[in-house]
Formats: C-alpha cells, sequence, structure tokens
C-alpha cells in the first residue's frame, strides 16, 4: 500500500492520467491512493497568486514560498512519521527502475510540482528531501515527471500488478533488456514464431530468452552488461555473439 500526495498548480493533470488503466485500477482496489493538493488553494492573496518574478531580474516567474509551504504541511500535519519530499527538477538525479524499487518501499511520498522557472529556493531548502529528474531535457512543469514516477513506483508496488511475476523478470532486471515477446497469431505477415516458443519446453524456452536478453543488450544498452550479474556460459554466448 502506497500514498501518493502531489503537490501542484495542475491536480487534474494528475488525477486524469491516473485513474486510467492500471493505476486507476490500482486506486480502486486500495493498492495505492491518490492525494493531490492544489498549491493554488493555499495563497492568502485574493487573486490567487502564486509566483512573482525573480529577486535580480531575468526571464520568466517563480513559485512563490508561502503557498508552497502551506500545502506541504496540510499533507504533512496527517502523516505521523518521517516522509519524503520529492521535488521534480531537471537538475536532480535522474531517475532509474533502481530508485523505483527504492521508492515502493515507502508508506508515503510528497511529490512537488514546481512550474514557470522553479520554485523560491528557501521553501526547497526546508522541506526536500531527494531532487529527481526525469532526464537531461527541460519540461515546462513537474507533472508530467511526477506521474512518470507514479506509474513506475506504483508497478512495484504489491498487488498493482495482477501477476506479481511480470514485474519481476523485465527490462533492467538484472540490468538487461527483456527478450523479444510473441501472441497470437502464430503467423504474422509471413513470419512465424520462433519454434522455441511452442515447443513447451520450459529449459529451452529459458535459455532461449536468456540468450535474446543477452544479445539485445549488447546491440541496445551495451552500458548496462557492465553492471548486469553474468554467468560463465552468459559470457562465452556473448563472446560467440560478438565473433559472429
Ligand atoms: N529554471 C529551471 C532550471 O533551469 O533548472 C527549470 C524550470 S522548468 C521550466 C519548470 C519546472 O518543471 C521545474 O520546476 C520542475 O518541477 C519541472 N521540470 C522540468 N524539467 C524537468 C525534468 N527533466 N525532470 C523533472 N522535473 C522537471
Amino acid at each position: 500500500m502506497m500514498n501518493f500526495h502531489v503537490l501542484t498548480l495542475f491536480p487534474e493533470m494528475i488525477q486524469n492520467v491516473l485513474k486510467e488503466s492500471i493505476t486507476g485500477r490500482a486506486i480502486r482496489k486500495g493498492s495505492i491512493t491518490l492525494n493531490t493538493v492544489n498549491i493554488r488553494d493555499f495563497t492568502d492573496n485574493k487573486h490567487g497568486h502564486v509566483d512573482d518574478y525573480p529577486y535580480g531580474g531575468g526571464a520568466g516567474m517563480v513559485m512563490q514560498p508561502e503557498p508552497v509551504f502551506r500545502a506541504y504541511q496540510s499533507v504533512k500535519e496527517r502523516i505521523e512519521e518521517p516522509v519524503r519530499v520529492i521535488y521534480l527538477t531537471p537538475q536532480g538525479k535522474v531517475f532509474n527502475q533502481t530508485m523505483a524499487e527504492e521508492l515502493a518501499g515507502e508508506k508515503n511520498l510528497i511529490f512537488l510540482c514546481g512550474h514557470y522557472e522553479g520554485v523560491d529556493e528557501r521553501v526547497l531548502n526546508r522541506i526536500v528531501t531527494d531532487n529527481i529528474s526525469i532526464g537531461d531535457y527541460v519540461l515546462t512543469g513537474g507533472e508530467l515527471p511526477a506521474l512518470v514516477m507514479i506509474d513506475a513506483i506504483s508497478r512495484k508496488v504489491s498487488g498493482v500488478l495482477g501477476n506479481d511475476a511480470s514485474a519481476e523478470i523485465e527490462t533492467f532486471y538484472d540490468n538487461l533488456l527483456e527478450y523479444p515477446q510473441y501472441t497470437r497469431p502464430e503467423v504474422f505477415m509471413g513470419e512465424k514464431v520462433p519454434d522455441v516458443l511452442l515447443s513447451g519446453h520450459h529449459a529451452n524456452i529459458e535459455k532461449w530468452r536468456r540468450e535474446k536478453s543477452l544479445e539485445r543488450t549488447m546491440d541496445l544498452r551495451p552500458d548496462l552488461l557492465e553492471k548486469a550479474n553474468l554467468t560463465a556460459s552468459d559470457k562465452e554466448y556473448l563472446k560467440k555473439y560478438m565473433a559472429k
């Protein structure tokens, strides 16, 4: 069970995506909960402004500290134990599967979505425990990054995927990419599903899948192989594959 809390200026962006498909089912089943908090509800000016010009000049607007802090407090005061607060920022550590798995062990996570030129540094210094980026490019806001993270983390929360095993052996598990997948029909545009997958011989199927994983990783993401846990026979296979 995981409780996601999202501090945002665009709560509908978060709700509308997560209510669909697998995350939507997980919310309805109670495996995860979603609490979106509209930062704009915590302004104290009658126009509902949440941003202002940057001190020192420069382009764009900056999110003011007080509404962000109050929005954070409204969540924090309902959680007894220490809770991690993730600020989505292109300046953060780049998100990956290991981080998703580690974060899935928490009971609550608070995400802070920035907008405009970002958020006043003083509130960030007071509340943020983790600065996380989803890649080396700049987006208009933290909502898409929060959605990406929540989706990836949810898959690792018990009960979210119908078959827990389906998240076990997949791409990035063991630092290898997943083997190719096939389903019906047996022949598509003249191309048949590999015979071994129709053989019913489990050991041969496992062997074929391991080899395809190794080949794919070598072809598409050779950088991952350095960290992969390879057996002597994996190494032998890769040597032969490279020599072809
Ligand atoms: N001026 C900021 C800078 O140069 O670091 C960029 C601000 S960006 C236009 C607005 C907001 O989008 C950020 O506060 C952050 O929440 C979010 N954001 C943009 N790119 C992101 C990324 N790659 N990963 C995570 N969050 C991102």
